[in-house]
């Protein structure tokens, strides 16, 4: 599955997020750094309004969600690319994630230790910033001298990482992560990149751990790191950890009369939820039928055989066709009959691209 790795100081929230995002306690929160040892990995099933629209249309008797997986990753101090704290584990961990999701204290609280002693989100994503491009900058260093070795053998492979790595170091050793290269990119390179698996290429999504009374609004701390965001092309989240923890000790039925006392109208952890859904690039296609409507995920680009082999690796290997109807053709005729009457449900072939939102039914040989 895809992964989103939750990063950040130690003390910002981490835990706190994590736990309520997955409802176990499986990683503790407590106030003093490094008590994250493990990386604690949980299952969320990504919310999407559209299911309940379909299988009321569709008379399923279930809903089934798609998942991604965070993974609560250990906190990472100053000095971590050299080996303080728990720097190489928690690198080593990074470097198994598709994507980051980096957690900034925004909130006061004299009894929480800031192990930097003072609240400065904007500093703090720099403190960490730094530590992953350092390891990037020591492990570019290591390994473009042997590729060198091999370019200058005719390597074919070592001659086209040769230029992507010297481009990443330069960027590097300008104080910027690789992902600033991304824009400038064509497929071919952004693939070398990719396989480079440093820790800066991967996409980042920040998110403000504000006060409760800061909930609806956010404040000076989270505009500053929104700020930052968008000078990176990054995405920010406002959340309060301490009332998403809130939310998941009560009842179905409370939770909405507990969010309009905080103002709000959705819990931050479905936002944060989406929004790692789309920094992984991914999007969601349903089956529909009497038994469950159900969410499966492709990579954005996806085609139809490679969707299929999601459910089952036999219905790729067989692939034959797809019965494609779009989703609002699907909601606004009312179903698939309908759809087939108006012409709007299509057979899609091998090389169909899915689409966000797509209503598919495969055709396979077994
Ligand atoms: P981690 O080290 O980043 O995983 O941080 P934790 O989630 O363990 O949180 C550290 C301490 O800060 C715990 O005592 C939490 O209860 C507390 N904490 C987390 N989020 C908030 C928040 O939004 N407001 C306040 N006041 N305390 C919080």
């Amino acid at each position: 599955g895809f992964r989103c790795g939750i990063v950040g100081l130690p003390n910002v929230g981490k835990s706190t997020l994590f736990n309520a995002l997955t409802k176990t306690a499986a990683a503790q929160a407590a106030n003093y750094p490094f008590c994250t040892i493990e990386p604690n990995t949980g299952d969320v099933g990504v919310p999407d309004k559209r299911m309940s629209a379909i299988a009321k249309i569709g008379k399923s008797a279930q809903i089934i969600p798609t998942r991604i997986t965070f993974v609560d990753i250990a906190g990472l101090v100053r000095g971590a690319s050299k080996g303080e704290g728990l720097g190489n584990q928690f690198l080593a961990n990074i470097r198994e994630v598709d994507a980051i999701v980096h957690v900034l204290r925004c909130f006061e609280d004299d009894d929480i230790t800031h192990v930097e002693g003072r609240i400065n989100p904007v500093a703090d994503a720099e403190t960490v910033e730094t530590e992953l491009m350092l390891s990037d900058l020591e492990s570019l260093e290591r390994r473009i001298v042997g590729v060198r070795k091999k370019a200058q053998g005719k390597d074919k492979e070592a001659m086209a990482q040769v230029p992507i790595m010297e481009a990443v170091l330069a960027r590097l050793q300008n104080g910027e992560p690789a992902r600033v290269l991304l824009a400038s990119f064509d497929a071919e390179e952004r693939r070398e990149l990719r396989n480079l698996n440093l820790l800066t290429s991967k996409p980042v999504l920040y998110v403000c751990n504000v006060a409760e009374a800061d909930a609806a609004t956010g404040n000076e701390y989270s505009r500053a790191v929104d700020e930052m965001a968008k000078k990176q092309g990054a995405r920010a989240v406002v959340i309060s950890a301490a009332i998403e923890a809130e939310i998941a000790q009560l009842g179905e039925d409370e939770v909405s009369e507990y969010l309009e006392a905080m103002g709000l109208t959705e819990p931050g952890l479905d936002r944060l939820i989406s929004e790692g859904y789309a920094l992984l690039d991914l999007i969601t296609y349903f089956t529909v039928g009497p038994k469950e409507t159900r969410a499966w995920t492709v990579k954005r680009g996806a085609k139809a055989p490679a969707a299929a082999g999601v459910i089952h690796t036999d219905f790729e290997k067989g692939f034959i066709r797809a019965q494609t109807i779009g989703y609002d053709d699907f909601v606004t005729l009312g179903g698939e009959v309908a759809a087939k009457e108006a012409g709007k449900a299509r057979d899609e072939g091998k090389e169909y691209v899915v689409q966000d939102g797509d209503i598919m039914m495969f055709k396979f040989n077994v």
